[in-house]
């Protein structure tokens, strides 16, 4: 049954453009969507779901540059028996301590958790970032089918690293090769401070035989760069560009806020895209990032904070106020550059029949000249009252249409107190 949106106000996501239309949005990935007139009368619609969205706002659907399904059961889990100081010992006691304890179900736990909560809050595709050292094999199947079962498109990657060894980084380069020869993906890595010359040219090579990109997080905290120079006497992204890491227009750099002129200029001169993720720096207090001379390959995420993209752009632009040059229309265009990187790059999943449908009451007048302000002052996940992925409904009247919700949290539940006890 193709849906049908009545007498909507479609707000076209490139241009900003407002059109007074009916939509008929056609199913499957390859499906798009065709204006109708808002009066239908004159068409047959007896077999088509049509849906009055009379005073409701439709645009495309949003999408999640970076994400981490592993951190789903961490909310509100046990603090850790010592107080983390820095960012290494964040990583150390919170995460890497989490991480490790995962098992396949919890794996599975948490991409549902992930999915529906990024479902509910508009994104119909999301590109993840993957760990779990006790945990590898089959653990990015286990999230892609987790995420198809609530109905959500994704860009999965495992996070290959030699911090618990070169035979762990082994299984993780198994584990990514494995799933691209079925899957599109990316290769991941964590990050250069704990990833080996050895291991990233093995990634490499990988990459280059999958027609794929490096997905890893660059200089996210000063001691990525201290290591990188202490170890190699060059800094993150000139390691990355000598190893080729940045000559795929599909690689995916997080974070990127310690960086020299050079650096920029490097990241600014390749096809390689860049993610900002403001909340998760200001949680980890390793700084502001700073958009000047990296060039317009920037998308935002949410590096495992939570699934909401619209709280993610508004981050990005209080947390910008001080050190970059970021306005409303700039956070706008950040929000909206995943579509362009899933665009360029062929990924499926992120077609033109994705929509979400809003139920925005605005006390003050929407246009299209100053619809970027209501994005960042008005706009919230509590608007979101439809969602459609690749055609099908995900979210309907704000509830999930796949899954039983409510059985899907008492799973999550479970599992996560399982993993507490393990911590
Ligand atoms: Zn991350």
């Amino acid at each position: 049954m193709t849906i049908i949106l009545k007498n909507a106000t479609f707000i076209h996501w490139k241009t900003l453009e407002f059109t007074q239309t009916s939509i008929k949005v056609e199913s499957g990935l390859n499906g798009g969507i065709t204006f109708l007139p808002v009066d239908l009368s004159a068409i047959d619609i007896s077999k088509d779901e049509v849906i009055d969205c009379s005073g409701k706002l439709v645009t495309k659907s949003f999408a999640v540059g970076h994400h981490h399904v592993y951190s789903a059961l961490a909310r509100g889990m046990p603090v850790p028996a010592k107080q983390p100081e820095n960012f290494l010992e964040i990583l150390e006691y919170v995460w890497w301590n989490l991480d490790k304890a995962l098992d396949k179900d919890m794996i599975e736990a948490s991409a549902l958790a992930t999915a529906m909560a990024c479902a509910k809050a508009g994104s119909t595709f999301v590109i993840d970032h993957h760990a779990s050292p006790n945990a590898i094999r089959d653990s990015l199947e286990i999230i892609a089918n987790a995420f198809e079962r609530v109905g959500v498109s994704h860009l999965l990657c495992y996070e290959i690293s030699d911090r618990d060894g070169l035979e762990k980084a082994q299984l993780g380069l198994q584990e990514t090769e494995e799933y691209l020869s079925v899957n599109q993906g990316l290769v991941g890595l964590h990050a250069s401070f704990t990833v080996g010359d050895e291991t990233l040219k093995k990634a490499l090579n990988l990459m280059e035989r999958t027609n794929s990109g490096i997905h890893i997080h660059v200089a996210e905290d000063l001691a990525d760069q201290d290591h990188c120079q202490q170890l190699y006497h060059k800094r993150v992204v000139e390691r990355l560009h000598q190893f080729g890491v940045l000559n795929s227009p599909k690689t995916i750099l997080a974070h990127c806020l310690h960086l020299s002129e050079n650096e920029r200029s490097l990241i600014r001169n390749s096809p390689a895209w860049i993610v900002e993720n403001a909340e998760s720096n200001l949680n980890n207090n390793v700084g502001h990032f700073r958009g000047t001379n990296l060039g317009k390959n920037i998308m935002l995420g949410t590096d495992g904070m939570h699934s909401d993209m619209l709280r993610s752009a508004q981050a990005a632009f209080f947390a910008g106020q001080e050190v970059d040059q970021i306005n409303v229309p700039e956070a706008y265009r950040r929000f909206r550059n995943v579509h362009h990187y899933l665009a360029h790059n062929h990924f499926s999943g992120d077609g033109d029949n994705n929509l979400v449908v809003l139920d925005y009451d605005s006390p003050t007048p929407v246009t299209p000249d100053n619809f970027t302000g209501h994005f960042v002052f008005g706009l919230s996940s509590n608007h979101i009252r439809h969602v459609i992925s690749n055609g099908s409904w995900l979210v309907n009247n704000k509830r999930l249409t796949n899954v039983d919700e409510k059985a899907i949290l008492t799973y999550t539940t479970e599992q996560a107190l399982r993993m507490w006890k393990k911590l």
